[in-house]
């Protein structure tokens, strides 16, 4: 079986380096927010240029925790994608405010500024654009739109740890930005794990107090907060894999180009597209097609695993009937959910293997 990720290879590659930092967290006897977490947060923000980073239990804890230090809640609207995973927009309903979706661009994948244009409201409060498969969001255009209607811009940078926009880190655009570390993001722990990075020292301030039942001072409390906090042993192991982050990055770089190479003249398949602006660091890779079923179906066949992101856009969620969206809102975001497919990608896939992937593809009827 080819996996879409190889976590087994991608952790075997570093399992001494792992051990070592291991073995350093038991010899400290500090295992939850301790020198290996600071070392983490110092190294995050410096490498992003940013002023303050502050490690959390998940990323969508980290959406929670930002837009709950923002004073963002009830009666608040909150302009995010129907085409993310359900945490973007979850984040906004867990703090009591409302998500307002806004179409995608067909090229990107990413939320359409022409588009949060149109849904902006006196209630309003923030945008958040997701970096979606590692491809950074229109980040000027969204800029201007926020610094014109006094918005804040949080970015939801899960799936796109080391991608850039202009040449400046993603994860430094915005007012603030959230990042997972679950085991299949492209910076990933053994485990759960966030990050929020920033450089507003009041919020970095308020969101330490949030994550530690809402106290700077040991058992006095201003504030209700949430038990959110990054273990050591992640750290540690975080430590081990930021280290290699932008060689995985260039590597899954160099079998995109190969993919695109390969499956560029096939007709019934379109590759994705890079950004004038942005560097993809392909946390997926995702092609389209109207026989994506069928290839599919071969693919599995092989024994090559792929996966559909997303099926089902969030608009069109059982959960969010209530906001009184219907099927056809967002015809780019729905047709994209009918049409894209994942295929393997991660820095450990060889290339004998994206090669077996390619002739499948390849094959004109798709078995
Ligand atoms: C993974 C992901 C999240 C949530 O991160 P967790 O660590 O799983 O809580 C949020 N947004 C996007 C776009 C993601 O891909």
């Amino acid at each position: 079986m080819i996996n879409l990720v190889d976590l087994k290879r991608q952790f075997q590659s570093v399992k001494n380096e792992i051990l070592q930092g291991m073995e350093e967290v038991i010899d400290s006897g500090q295992y939850v927010l301790g020198p290996k977490v600071k070392e983490l947060e110092g190294k995050i923000a410096k490498r992003l240029g940013v002023a303050e980073a502050i490690a959390v239990a998940n990323g969508t804890d980290a959406l929670v925790l930002t837009l709950e230090a923002y004073g963002i809640g009830l009666g608040d609207e909150v302009i995010t994608t129907p085409f993310t995973f359900f945490a973007s927009a979850e984040a906004i309903s867990r703090v009591g405010a409302t998500p307002v979706f806004a179409d995608v661009d067909p090229v990107s994948y990413n939320i359409d500024p022409a588009d949060i244009e149109r849904k902006i409201s006196a209630a309003t409060k923030a945008i958040i654009p997701v970096h979606l498969f590692g491809q950074p969001a229109a980040m000027d255009k969204i800029s201007k739109l926020a610094k014109k209607n006094n918005l804040l811009v949080i970015e939801d940078a899960c799936q796109a740890f080391g991608s850039s926009y202009m040449d400046r880190p993603v994860g430094s655009l915005g007012d603030a930005a959230c990042f997972s570390f679950f085991p299949t993001k492209n910076l990933g722990t053994m485990g759960d794990g966030g990050i929020i990075t920033t450089s507003d020292p009041d919020l970095a301030g308020k969101i330490r107090k949030l994550r530690t039942h809402g106290t700077t001072k040991k058992y006095y409390h201003d504030r209700i907060g949430y038990n959110s906090r990054l273990d050591e042993l992640h750290a540690a192991i975080l430590l081990v894999n930021l280290a290699k982050i932008d060689e995985w990055n260039q590597k899954r770089r160099e079998l995109a180009d190969r993919y695109r190479q390969h499956l560029g003249d096939v007709e019934y398949l379109s590759m994705p597209v890079e950004s004038e602006n942005g560097a993809h660091i392909y946390h997926l890779f995702c092609m389209e097609s109207d026989r994506r079923d069928e290839l599919m179906k071969a693919l599995i066949n092989a024994q090559i695993q792929t996966g559909v992101y997303y099926p089902h856009c969030l608009h069109l969620q059982e959960v969010y009937a209530g906001l009184g969206y219907q099927q056809g809102d967002f015809p780019i975001a729905e047709s994209l959910s009918e049409k894209l497919f994942a295929v393997p990608m991660h820095p450990f896939l060889t290339e004998k293997e994206q090669d077996q992937i390619i002739a499948i593809l390849r094959q004109k009827d798709g078995n």
